[in-house]
Parts: structure tokens; sequence; C-alpha cells
């Protein structure tokens, strides 16, 4: 039986070791912290989920079978954390982002519809409704329920016999021999996948540089009492903007409003604190009041740093590393919702099933019109 040894304990862990246990596999996997961590990238109370990636097409084109990896995922655990309320873009500028978006949802099948500015302030009363050209809501769209999902992700790998190693920080990978050294003892795989998230290139050298660590800061809001209605019938809203993007996940499903920015600081230490201090929240704080109107009556629940890492193209680098080694550095600032697809793929890679280098091309967002090959086992 080939044995597998993975690295970190996020979605991307989580989901490889899912994906090669349903395959008979033998799966032990190290997680520095405990299961889930909160310090994890993957550790947070929503996630967005969507098909449109406006003019990176070849992520847009990765969702329908993202959605079916989710779907296979709520069958197992029996329950469903994704809910699906749509996403509305406010676009105060467009670079590319309306032709890139609708090139690819229509060729999904994907629908999508203008909202006329004039009704804007009618139907979204929180939005400054000032500055923007075009505002367009899509279907195929909604947020996932990330700690909930790591939660159940768990409970399925304990009752699938997978080997959870808590408190376990890996300090040694040997990816030609499938090896690593956690807590000063030596343990032998046929595999192993370092999936480390933020902290990946202290394992993998050649990712320094590359996949950059990026400390990035959120606000929990609660909306003042006349809002809150309005609030809690939003949609997903993401702005875009020439400075860049705003996100914000209304509340829902017992979550809180967030509100966080899409520029990234490329900088800080994965291991330091997850408060958002004042230096953090620089630009998000400008940013959301352009965005909404009265913000100074908000209160603010928390203020939150994360972390994510950065390419230059924002894609993701899911590749063999040795005879025996694999790296899944999906842990970028929109990783989550390709997370449960990318343990996925990488487990049919392992198995025998796909190319590593149809993978690798996938996971890149390089290809425009995959062709699957298989569906995904229920
Ligand atoms: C503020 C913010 C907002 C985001 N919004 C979205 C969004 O709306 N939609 C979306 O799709 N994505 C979003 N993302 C991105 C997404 O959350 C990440 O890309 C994804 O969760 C990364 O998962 P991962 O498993 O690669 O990394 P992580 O979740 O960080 O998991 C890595 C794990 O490895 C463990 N580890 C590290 N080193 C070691 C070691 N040496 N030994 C043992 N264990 C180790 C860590 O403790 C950690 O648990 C957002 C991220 C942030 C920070």
């Amino acid at each position: 039986m080939t044995k597998a040894l993975i690295v970190g304990g996020g979605i991307a862990g989580l989901s490889t070791a899912w994906a090669l246990a349903r395959r008979g596999m033998e799966v032990e996997l190290f997680e520095q912290g405990p299961l889930p961590n909160p310090r994890a990238s993957s550790y947070d109370e929503h996630r967005i989920t969507r098909h449109a990636y406006g003019t990176m097409e070849g992520y847009a084109h990765l969702m329908p079978e993202a959605f079916r990896v989710w779907d296979s995922l709520w069958r197992a655990i029996g329950t469903t954390h994704y809910e699906p309320c749509g996403a509305v873009y406010f676009l105060r500028h467009d670079d590319g982002w309306y032709g890139g978006m609708s090139r690819s949802l229509d060729a999904m099948g994907i629908g999508y519809r203008d909202i006329p500015l004039d009704d804007v302030e009618r139907r979204f009363p929180m939005v400054q409704a000032d500055g923007l050209e075009r505002v367009v809501a899509t279907d195929g769209a909604g947020m996932l329920f990330p700690v909930r999902i790591l939660t159940d992700l768990v409970v399925l790998l304990g009752r699938l016999g997978v080997r959870l190693r808590t408190g376990a920080p890996v300090s040694e990978v040997d990816p030609e021999r499938g090896r690593v050294v956690a807590d000063g003892a030596v343990h032998e795989g046929d595999v192993v996948v370092v999936a480390a998230g933020a902290w990946a290139d202290r394992l993998v050298p050649g990712l320094r540089g590359v996949a950059v660590p990026s400390r990035q800061a959120v606000l929990y809001l609660s909306p003042p009492a006349d809002l809150a209605e309005a609030w809690a019938a939003a949609p997903v809203m993401l702005e875009v903007r020439p400075e860049g993007g705003l996100y914000t996940l209304p509340p829902r499903r017992g979550t809180r409003l967030k509100v966080g920015d899409h520029v990234f600081s490329r900088s800080g230490d994965p291991d330091g604190d997850r408060i958002a201090h004042a230096g953090d929240l620089q630009r998000l704080w400008p940013a959301a009041r352009a965005a909404y109107r009265d913000l100074h009556r908000y209160s603010v629940l928390e203020p939150k740093a994360c972390f994510y890492t950065v390419t230059e193209t924002e894609g993701f680098l899911v590749n063999p590393t040795g005879a025996a080694g694999w790296l899944v550095s999906a842990c970028s600032g929109h990783g989550f919702k390709l997370g449960a697809l990318m343990g996925e793929l990488v487990g049919r890679a392992i198995a025998g099933e796909m190319p590593a280098t149809e993978v690798t091309e996938l996971a890149a967002g390089r290809v425009t019109h995959p062709r699957w090959r298989q569906a995904v086992a229920a």
C-alpha cells in the first residue's frame, strides 16, 4: 500500500489527505498546531467562491470542477457549508475585467446581468454610489464556511483512518526519499506532500522570493441597526477599483460582516500575531470608506491580520519536487475556493490517474478549456 506523508493541515493538506485516503492509500498528516489551526490561512468564518474571475480566465474554468469536488465533500460529510448568495461587482474602473468575466461566464453557461446605476441606492443602501461605472450581478457564487469545513474534514479523515499528528512541526523534508523529520523523529513514506501555506518556503528552498508571505488585514464590523436588514440580505460584494480590489462578505449563517482588500503587503512573518494594527489597516480603511456610506456608524468587532502567499502572477505552484515529493502552494488570496480541487488533482496525479504536468498547468491557471477525464467519486 502506498504511504503518503502530508505536511500542513489547512484546506490544501486536508483535501489532499482526503483524496489519497479515498484512493486506498495510507496517509499520515503533520500539523504544527492544532487541527484545525486558527493561525492557518484557511481558518476563517467565510470565504468567497465564484465562477467570475475577470482576466484570470484559466481559474474561472477550474470552477465547475471545484464546485463538483465541494459537492462530493458535502455528500461525504452529510451537510453543506456553502451559501449560494450570488456576487455583485461594483466597477469603479475596468481594466478588462468585464470582457474576461463575460467571456468565461458565457462559455460556462453561468448567468450575469447589469444592475442599472440608478437602482443601486435602493438595492444597496450601504453602498457609496458616486463614482460607480458599472454594477454587475453574477450567478454561481456565494460563501464557503471554512472553520466548519476544516472541522468536518478532520472528523472525516479520522473516520477514514488518516493518522493526524498535531503539535508536530516538520523541520525537514526529503522529497527524493519521501521522508520528513517531525519533532526530531524521521518518518518514512512513499510520497511526501508539502502543503504548508505561508510557511512553505521554509521547507522548499526554491519557493523563497517566489511565493512571498503577505500579511493582510480584514475588518469584522457590526452595521448600524437601520442597515442590518440590508446587510443580512446582501450578496458577496466586490469592488473593482484602480488601486486594487475590496471584497465584502455579508453576515450569513452565524458569521460576521467582513471587509478586506486585495492589495498585497508582501511582508510579514507568518509566526507573528493575528491582530491588525494601524499600519496593517492604512490601505483598508480608506478603501472601505470610499465603498460604503457612513462607515463611522459601524462598530469594529475585530481587526484581524491573516497570511497568504503572493506569486508574480497570483498563480498556484503545484508540482512534483523530486522523485517522491509534491508541493501544493495554492495559498494565494484566492486559494480556498480551489483548495479542495487542488487536493483532488494532486490525489489523481499521485494515483497515476492524471499526468503531473497537467495538474501543474491547471493549478497555474494556464488552461482555459480543461477537459475533465473523470467524474469525482461520490
Ligand atoms: C484575509 C484572507 C482572505 C481570503 N479570502 C479568500 C476568499 O474569499 N476566497 C478564497 O478562495 N480564498 C481566500 N483566501 C485564501 C485562502 O484562504 C488560502 O489560499 C487558503 O486557505 C490556503 O490554504 P493552505 O492549506 O494552502 O494554507 P494554510 O491554511 O495556511 O495551511 C497550511 C498549514 O500548514 C501548517 N504548517 C506550516 N508549516 C508547517 C510545518 N513545518 N510543519 C507542520 N505544519 C506546518 C500550518 O500551521 C497550517 O495549518 C483568503 C486568505 C486570507 C488570508
